[in-house]
């Protein structure tokens, strides 16, 4: 079974306003072989959410339009109506304080990452959440 998940869901969401940023971070995805659909706000990351099943979403902050805070928290009441499994949503961010990363779990994620980052970092939280949902 988690053989299967794994081989058909290794779609991420990657929601960031940053161009430059989100390339980099395309490419990281794409050399450990997930697919990315990209949204530039929280408002397009919410409706391509609620369209479709995603592996995990990577949540920038600071967004135009709508916040990565107030998406994340839009996602989680749209899973609470429609009783389905909460997607893994973790933040990235350039502020590495304990305050930004406390908002974060307030708005219901469940990790965050701290900008610039590895790809190393970006594999450890992916393999963590992507092997937790599936047990
Ligand atoms: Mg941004």
């Amino acid at each position: 079974m988690a053989e299967l998940i794994t081989r058909i869901n290794r779609l991420v969401l990657l929601a960031d306003d940053n161009d430059e940023m989100s390339l980099v971070i395309e490419a990281m995805l794409d050399m450990m072989a997930f697919e990315v659909d990209r949204a530039r706000n929280g408002q397009e990351a919410l409706e391509m959410c609620d369209a479709t099943a995603y592996a995990l979403i990577l949540m920038d902050i600071e967004m135009p339009v709508m916040d990565g805070l107030a998406a994340t928290k839009a996602i989680r009441r749209q899973e609470s109506a429609a009783l389905t499994p909460p997607v893994p949503i973790v933040g990235i961010t350039g502020h590495t304080d304990p305050g930004t990363r406390h908002l974060c779990q307030l708005a219901g994620m469940n990790d965050v990452l701290s900008k610039p980052f590895l790809m190393e970092h970006l594999e450890n939280k992916l393999t963590t959440l992507c092997v937790m949902r599936m047990n």
